[in-house]
């Protein structure tokens, strides 16, 4: 069987095609800036797990829909085929940031689902009318597959009450779902896996810390094997400093915003989730720019790189006094898979917290799941490269395989 991994975002589609049981990729790639005027392909093939071919393509693609064509047309034709007949593609897997209280697991969707995404798309207008996007233009054009939404969500409906809720009215969560739900738990929730599997501990029983630092950053309290608490809350501003969101901060600067500065809400809507984070403090969103900046002694990039790094230490506190014991500090994404400078930042002087980093380890550099504590550490820390698209197709298969 094959496994289509969909993530559409509002211009663009982003896929990577799996052979099961092995779990093997057979090709990947993106379709980048639909609706504009230059809009293109990156398609790659892979052989035993290796990349062994890539193409290019500039062509116009108005819509999602002739972009998942392209994509279908690439598996199939040419010498970037890697399957005879479009039927092969038994389901197609998609990302789905939101799924509120509604969506707990992997959801096989029929137009009843459909529906019921539609209404929740107010809780993040910027990201599910595109998953929703992608997963109708999938009926269309994998008409046979089946069509199954595995949400950001998900991992984190385990929060208890007394975490999830704000202490605002309750009619604000009772009427429209005013609450925190996280993001990153498909993430989250493959690292603290493949965290527990590599120590050799049995998952129900692993109490981590997972800290994904990308573009987006959260960290979230895994207890025996469960998200009790995570960063991000009702939408992926909250919580950490990141590339280009504030994180934390005073929701009364809002007031400020629309009172004294006389925003509007789009205005104010830019300004948090567009010009914020890293960008705010120092104009650059990427952070191996603010670190080269730090390293020259820029003013701003030192109070960045003090923020983002404060930001971390304070919910490892927070975190350890919400697990009690914590087996591992679990680095992922971008920044926590590549950054050995962030990590030491991060771990200094948290013996208190039983939290000891190995500078050798730290620094050697590896692509594979590794541990960087110092043979002293009493929390295991780990580097844990982050694989949403193989935790979608270990969801699916969950979800499709009778008896598990
Ligand atoms: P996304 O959240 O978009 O999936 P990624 O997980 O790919 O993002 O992470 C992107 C971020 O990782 C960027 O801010 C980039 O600067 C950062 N990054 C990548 N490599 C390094 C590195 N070696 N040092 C510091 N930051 C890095």
């Amino acid at each position: 069987m094959k496994v289509l991994v969909l993530n559409a975002g509002s211009s663009s589609l982003k896929y990577q095609l799996f052979q099961l049981p092995e779990k093997q990729v057979l090709a990947s790639g993106s379709v980048e800036r639909i609706g504009e005027s230059k809009s293109g392909i990156k398609h790659k093939v892979y052989q035993s797990g290796s990349a062994s071919g890539k193409i290019t393509l500039e062509v116009e693609i108005p819509d999602h829909k002739v972009g998942l064509e392209k994509i279908a047309r690439l598996l199939l034709h040419g010498n970037t085929s890697v399957i005879k007949d479009q039927e092969e593609i038994e389901v197609v897997g998609h990302r789905v940031v939101h799924g509120a209280e509604k969506f707990s697991r992997p959801t096989l969707v029929d137009a009843g689902v459909l529906d019921e995404l539609r209404k929740l798309s107010y809780l993040a207008p910027l990201h599910n009318p595109a998953n929703i996007t992608g997963i109708e233009v999938s009926m269309q054009v994998f008409k046979k597959a089946q069509q199954v939404a595995v949400f950001d969500t998900a991992f984190h409906q385990t929060l208890p009450s007394h975490v999830y809720r704000y202490a605002v009215p309750n009619e604000l969560y009772t009427k429209h779902g005013f609450r925190a739900y996280g993001f990153h738990g498909t993430s989250h929730r493959y690292v603290s896996r493949e965290a527990a599997s590599f120590l050799g501990i049995d998952n129900d029983s692993f109490n981590a810390i997972s800290i994904h630092l990308g573009n987006g950053c959260s960290m979230t309290a895994v207890k025996e094997g469960k998200s009790i608490d995570t960063s991000m809350g009702l939408t992926p501003m909250g919580g950490l400093m990141m590339g280009t969101r504030p994180g934390d901060f005073d929701p009364s600067l809002i007031l400020f915003l629309g009172h004294a500065l006389k925003m509007n809400f789009d205005e104010v809507d830019k300004l948090l989730n567009k010009n914020s984070g890293l960008k705010g403090i120092t104009g650059e969103n990427d952070l191996r720019e603010v670190i080269k900046q730090y390293e020259e002694n820029d003013p701003q990039a030192q109070l960045a790189i003090h923020m983002y790094i404060y930001r971390i230490r304070k919910y490892i506190g927070a975190y350890a006094v919400a697990l009690g014991r914590v087996d591992a500090v679990i680095f992922t994404a971008g920044v926590g898979e590549n950054s050995p400078f962030i990590r030491k930042e991060v771990c200094t002087e948290l013996d208190i917290l039983g939290i000891q980093l190995d500078e050798a380890l730290n620094s050697a550099p590896s692509e594979e799941t590794r541990e960087i504590q110092h043979e002293d550490s009493r929390v295991k820390l780990l580097v844990v490269p982050t694989n949403e698209e193989l935790e979608i197709v270990n969801e699916v298969v969950e979800l499709t395989t009778p008896g598990e």
